[in-house]
């Protein structure tokens, strides 16, 4: 397995999975902690390694050190390994993903940012999904017919039992502390704002081909999706909140592992379900908007980039994320993308106007 954004969260638990079952690892590659890499690189001996910025080289105990996106596709053409898990976070992790795919290489994607900016160019990949929700549905889904609808389940995040009055003056440290998952800081921001479920709609539609698709607050983490069958049935699938189930569904042929203890339902207290307030989450008002025109994830994707790095940077507050993601809306709201240039062109000129 090649891993991309090996010192991230979802990296870490992949590697943790591929020591468990021997996995040869042959390329890692991470945006920073060179500590941690270091220590990966010792552990796994991959064959090629990627960084960043060049300004690091000089850290990495390694012989073949590549750098940047270019490092990356270069590693990509060179590895003879069939499988890349993309876990960068972020537009930074598309290039890799559409490479991967021109190659055709199996993709094991936590990135679901491609998807959300340019899953119409990616039609055809072989993907197999890393978000849990996702994961679940596969599974769901698999050889069951006449499907009507799909469920995914959100946390609600952070900010679930603030009221939305005190959202005004919450802090960044508050917006960090996720009650359930333990995640990277830009995809905890997005659950608390909901945008993570917003993406992953999209994601689901371009995984599976529907529109047909809403989602929920389950507090609890538990249940990660449902399916609704035309005959009034539903099916759904619970597992404790940990992602080392959903990579290893991804990574390994295999589902018959023991990856986490099952659930168990009598100490289960109780299970919540919840709409999800658009006036508390404002952005996910925009589901039917965005699965009418799909293409406007580049947008969506690139303001929110750039209203939560200022968000984690103290630069802004906490609703301003949602206004900022609004007002880059409006204004290119009547963009339509036809080309996969335009998806980096459009990125880049939302950037510029936010
Ligand atoms: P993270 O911030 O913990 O890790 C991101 C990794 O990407 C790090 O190793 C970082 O160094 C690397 N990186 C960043 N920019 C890079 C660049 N330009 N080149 C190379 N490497 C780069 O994030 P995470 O929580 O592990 O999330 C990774 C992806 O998985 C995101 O797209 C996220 O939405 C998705 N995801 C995460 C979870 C989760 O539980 N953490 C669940 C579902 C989906
Ligand atoms: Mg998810």
């Amino acid at each position: 397995m090649i891993v991309f954004g090996s010192t991230g969260s979802i990296g870490v638990n992949a590697l943790k999975l591929a020591a468990l079952k021997k996995l040869r690892v042959s390329a890692l590659a991470c945006g920073g902690n060179i500590k941690l890499l270091n220590e990966q690189i010792e552990r796994f001996k991959p064959e090629f390694v990627c960084i960043k910025e060049q300004k690091d080289r000089h850290l990495v105990k390694h012989k073949n050190v590549f750098v940047g996106q270019e490092g990356l596709e270069k590693i990509l053409e060179l590895s003879d390994d069939t499988l890349l898990l993309n876990a960068i976070v972020g537009f930074a992790g598309l290039k890799s993903t559409l490479k991967a795919h021109k190659l055709h290489k199996k993709i094991a994607l936590a990135n679901k940012e491609s998807l959300v900016v340019a899953g119409e160019f990616l039609k055809g990949a072989n993907i197999i999904p890393v978000d849990s929700e996702h994961s679940a549905l596969s599974a769901l889904i698999q050889a069951r017919q006449n499907i009507k609808k799909l469920y995914i389940c959100a946390s609600g995040g952070a900010f679930f039992k603030f009221k939305i009055k005190n959202l005004k003056s919450v802090k960044l440290s508050d917006a960090l502390k996720h009650p359930n998952w333990s995640m990277g800081a830009k995809i905890t921001i997005d659950s608390a704002t909901m945008a993570n479920k917003l993406f992953e709609i999209i994601e689901a539609y371009h995984l599976f081909a529907t529109k047909e698709i809403d989602a929920f607050i389950e507090p609890k983490s538990l249940l990660h999706a449902l399916c609704e069958f035309q005959n009034g049935a539903t099916s759904a699938y619970f597992s404790k909140p940990d992602m080392k189930l959903a990579i290893a569904e991804a990574i390994f042929d295999t589902h018959e592992l023991e990856i986490l203890p099952p659930l168990d339902f009598v100490k289960l207290s109780s299970l919540k379900f919840h709409k999800i307030s658009l006036k508390k989450y404002p952005l996910f008002a925009l589901k039917n908007i965005f699965l009418e025109k799909p293409s406007l994830g580049v947008i969506i994707n690139a303001a929110n980039e750039v209203m939560v790095e200022r968000f984690l940077k103290q630069k802004c507050e906490f609703l301003d994320i949602s206004k900022g993601v609004l007002r880059a809306l409006e204004h290119f709201e009547g963009v339509t993308i036809t080309e996969l240039e335009e998806v980096f062109e459009y990125d880049r000129k939302v950037r510029e106007y936010l």
